[in-house]
């Protein structure tokens, strides 16, 4: 890909270390010099952009032409100003994250935060009796690891996770320093208010976690559960066995073995060894108790 644009005010310190990071054939941003025009490619990380998934924005940012706009996954990437994205996309790496991977640990130091695209990731809590529930999940609509954003906002040191998260669906994801999107959130008025916005989100999704766990029965939150799973990972066969759905519903195996079997047999999901498939989604969204909607 070539663009011919002007290259005032495009730091020469810039086109270096974009040269520099690069390593693979891959653009968020083509630029080069000759003559007044940009016409060398220059890759400053590596991102894999199908040629007809951008757009070119046009607009200045710090006397610097802004490039064009990739279009990711992620949507909160994708809702960024080409501003925003044009100061943190140099310090983002593109990771598959594996399933069952553990990605934060509680009492832990975050280091990086993490953009699911097409990983979804679950945060989860430890019960007394040593069953396990999850508590949030989060895809390609949000981020993961928001809370200790601010935590590091309130005091340096408390950049520590609160719960276990750990890959459900193992999946593509971009990650960042946490340091280095907390020095963007302080001169970034728009991804702070973005970033409001999805803590927001969050929020209303633990709220709504709550009233699940405390007056739905399994099966309603079961199926829920899984519509919101297929939702994320916008897949009709996800690869998990009935011990990790357990383990997330914080049911024991026997009672999800028992209530998969019923919904099989109401024709709404089927599985085989460590897929689940989904039959009839409207079906499904009967036995469900709707919290997937909010
Ligand atoms: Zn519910």
């Amino acid at each position: 890909m070539t663009a011919h644009f002007d290259l005032n005010g495009f730091s020469k310190r810039r086109v270096m270390k974009q040269t520099k990071s690069n390593s693979s054939g891959s653009a968020f941003l083509a630029a080069g010099i000759e003559t007044g025009t940009i016409t060398k490619t220059v890759f400053p990380v590596s991102f894999p952009l199908p040629e007809n998934k951008h757009t070119e924005m046009p607009g200045q940012h710090d006397g610097r032409l802004l490039p064009a706009k990739p279009v990711f996954e992620n949507k909160f990437l994708s809702s960024l100003e080409p501003s925003s994205l044009l100061e943190l996309l140099p310090f983002m790496e593109r990771v598959n994250l594996s399933p069952n991977e553990f990605i934060f640990y509680p009492e832990r130091k975050v280091k990086y935060i993490y953009f699911p695209e097409t990983s979804v990731v679950s945060e989860i809590q430890i019960l007394e009796d040593g069953r396990t529930l999850e508590i949030a999940q989060t895809g390609r609509e949000s981020v993961v690891g928001l809370t200790s954003v601010f935590a590091v906002f309130a005091d340096p040191e408390c950049e520590r996770a609160a719960n276990w998260s750990q890959t459900v669906i193992g999946g593509g994801a971009l990650k960042i320093d946490i340091r280095t999107l907390r020095a963007q959130l302080e001169k970034d008025g728009f991804l702070r208010e973005t970033i409001f916005e999805h803590i927001n989100s969050y929020i209303r999704q633990l709220s709504q976690r709550v009233i699940c766990h405390s007056y739905h029965s399994v099966e309603e939150r079961f199926s829920s559960w899984l519509l919101m799973l297929y939702e994320r990972s916008r897949g009709e066969s996800l690869p998990l066995t009935q011990e990790t759905m357990a383990r997330l519903l914080g049911v024991h195996r026997p009672s999800l073995t028992h209530i998969a079997r019923r919904l099989r047999e109401r024709k709404t999901i089927e599985y085989t060894r460590g897929r689940i498939h989904l039959r009839d989604r409207e079906k499904l969204e009967v036995y469900s108790c709707k919290c997937h909607l909010h």
